[in-house]
């Protein structure tokens, strides 16, 4: 798959100078900033090492892989007599996290953004009229006036060129939230806008504000909590000098002696009340205090002690080693938590560290369950010869729970909008959120959507995705409310996209982030461009210690055994089609959240 970083090519004929124009434009983009990345696919077969040179006499002798390196730079060449490497392969080797764009020379039959360069005089034609992929024209001849949604840029201009490449670079923030609109007024276009799933989470999450109300709970209790005051050490953390070894503490004044007289024993909790003096040694306990005096400890098992004297005939001791001196982990008022920080163990046991025996938190977020459908029975009850058993509650319950809301059950709503409104409008008054099952696709029966209306707000999405694609997000009176998809795989993933984010932005986590790593493809899987893909995937290790996923079979969408198989979902991006075995692929794990 292609790596998550803009990229641009230069597309042109021969002769039309296009390495000359990107040498030119290359400073101007540095000079702005960009860290740029080039990749050039040449026709031709290219050696980049001379005969005679190390890294071309062990290639030569026949290293596949050769890896030349010194202090200022190396280079990978990898021998490919069989198969060229594939574009989304050239492109993984690139370090993207060092880089702003990828400008690519040659590639020009492959589908990405493109510029054509285009001269007069090399007396070729358009390339753009055949090719949906340039976006752009830069040339000294005008274009036609057909071709009016290509920018046009004069190639000799190349400050005009590097002001293009950096705009394009520019995150593409998506259009503000449009004003809601009150009840009924929801123009048809606003109500089915296609939308990709970041875009959607970024109005989700923009329009959503945390919950106000905090509370202080004793630590015992405090655990999956969101702090909502910041938390400064009032104490320094350790509160004194400690050994860090069980050993012996001598002053550094006498690191050259051969043996100490030994006048204590210090165990951790008690101390030594007198001043150690030169040549005396005090053995000591981990966590024990340091004599006054002392700034030095021996480790134990550099001793030999021996009738009251001790002597450390092998250990290069070096002043104040073995030694952790106060406020070494945090020193007193010094911000420890700030609002917003998730209560986990490691906070736990600092909170314990500081002397704190509670915590101000944010107030749990309250959220409403509601599935949809007359289709939809209760579990324990005789199956109906026309219906299903409701899952999704019981699977979007458990997700809640996973995110320690206050989760209230609202049992089954028929498919009749009278009664769904009335539910809705009268749980509004009591949740901090609402979230819904069922009723958001465009069915004859889909209510969900049409309280939304006429009660608050709605959003309705298709959201470029599989599974999930319809998804309704608004208000009902001020309270929001997520309209997830009926089908029991689609709900979880929409809730897994979409609801998470907002619950931990209301929750008052402000920084949190989806878990997103790459793993290896074992098997090939598709995907349909423009929309991506969430497959139910199971991620390894495999002997190099690399992850490597496959899918879990068949991808049906309700088939939510799948979403029990998984340990985590494949997210195709919108711009992929194919994965191939090998390639990498974005995973999202998901352990610990479903
Ligand atoms: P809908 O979004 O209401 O059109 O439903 C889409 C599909 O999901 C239909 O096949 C429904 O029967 C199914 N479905 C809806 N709600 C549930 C539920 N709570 N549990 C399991 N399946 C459901
Ligand atoms: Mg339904």
């Amino acid at each position: 798959m292609l790596p998550n970083i803009p990229l641009l090519g230069f597309a042109a004929y021969s002769g039309t100078g296009k390495t000359t124009l990107l040498e030119a434009l290359l400073p101007k983009l540095t000079q702005r900033g960009l860290r740029v990345g080039a990749l050039k696919h040449a026709h031709h077969d290219f050696d980049i090492d001379k005969p005679g040179k190390d890294s071309y006499r062990l290639r030569k002798a026949g290293a596949n892989q050769m890896v030349i390196a010194s202090h200022l730079r190396y280079a990978k060449i990898t021998e490919t007599p069989e198969n060229e490497a594939e574009f989304a392969t050239l492109l993984q080797q690139f370090d993207i996290e060092h880089l702003d764009i990828i400008l690519v020379e040659g590639c020009k039959n492959i589908a990405f953004p493109k510029i054509e360069l285009h001269r007069e005089s090399v007396g070729k034609p358009w390339l753009y009229p055949h090719d949906d992929s340039i976006i752009a024209v830069a040339s000294d001849q005008p274009l036609s006036a057909t071709s009016h949604q290509l920018t046009y840029l004069n190639i000799n201009d190349i400050d005009a060129i590097a002001t293009f490449v950096t705009e394009y670079v520019k995150p593409q923030v998506s259009a503000p939230l449009e004003k809601q609109k009150q009840s009924g007024s929801c123009d048809t276009e606003h109500q089915h806008q296609s939308l990709s799933v970041n875009a959607a989470i970024k109005r989700i999450t923009d329009s959503l504000t945390p919950v106000s109300g905090t509370e202080s709970v004793p630590l015992n209790h405090a655990q999956h909590r969101t702090i909502s005051d910041v938390v400064t050490s009032s104490i320094n953390v350790p509160a004194f000098c400690n050994s860090a070894m069980d050993g012996y503490a001598i002053r550094s004044a006498d690191i050259e002696h051969t043996e100490f007289k030994v006048v204590a024993n210090v165990l951790a909790g008690h101390h030594y009340s007198e001043c150690i003096q030169s040549g005396q040694a005090v053995k000591i306990m981990t966590g024990a205090p340091l004599p006054e005096g002392a700034d030095t400890v021996i480790m134990r098992e550099q001793a030999q002690e021996e009738n009251g004297m001790v002597r450390f005939p092998n250990a290069a001791i070096k002043a104040g080693q073995n030694v952790r001196q106060p406020g070494e982990d945090l020193q007193i008022g010094q911000t420890v938590f700030e609002s917003g920080q998730q209560i986990g163990s490691a906070e736990l046991g600092m909170l314990a560290a500081l002397g704190l025996d509670s915590v101000n938190v944010k107030r749990r977020l309250k959220v409403a369950v509601f599935s949809t459908g007359d289709e939809v029975f209760e579990p324990g009850n005789h199956p109906s010869a026309h219906g299903l058993f409701d899952a999704n509650r019981y699977s979007l319950k458990g997700l809640l729970t996973r995110l320690h809301c206050d989760v209230l059950d609202m049992g089954i709503l028929p498919d009749n909008l009278a009664v769904i409104t009335d539910s809705l409008t009268d749980m509004a008054k009591h949740v901090d959120l609402i979230v819904t099952s069922g009723g958001v696709s465009v069915g004859d029966a889909d209510f969900v959507k049409q309280a939304m209306e006429s009660t608050g707000q709605v959003n309705f999405w298709r959201i470029n995705m599989r599974p999930g694609r319809p998804l309704a997000f608004g208000r009902i009176k001020d309270t929001p409310i997520f309209g997830l998809p009926g089908n029991p795989v689609a709900a979880m993933v929409s809730f897994i996209n979409f609801v998470e984010p907002a619950v931990y932005k209301m929750q008052g986590d402000l920084t949190w982030q989806p878990l997103k790593t790459q793993a290896k493809a074992v098997e090939k899987m598709r995907s349909r461009q423009g929309r991506t893909e969430f497959s139910r995937g199971i991620y390894t290790v495999n002997p190099q210690g690399q992850l490597t996923v496959s899918t879990t079979g068949h991808q049906g969408s309700g088939l939510l055994h799948s979403m029990s198989q998984a340990n985590c979902l494949i997210e195709i991006a919108e711009q992929v089609d194919t994965i191939k075995p090998g390639e990498y692929v974005t995973i999202i794990p998901l352990q610990g959240r479903i």
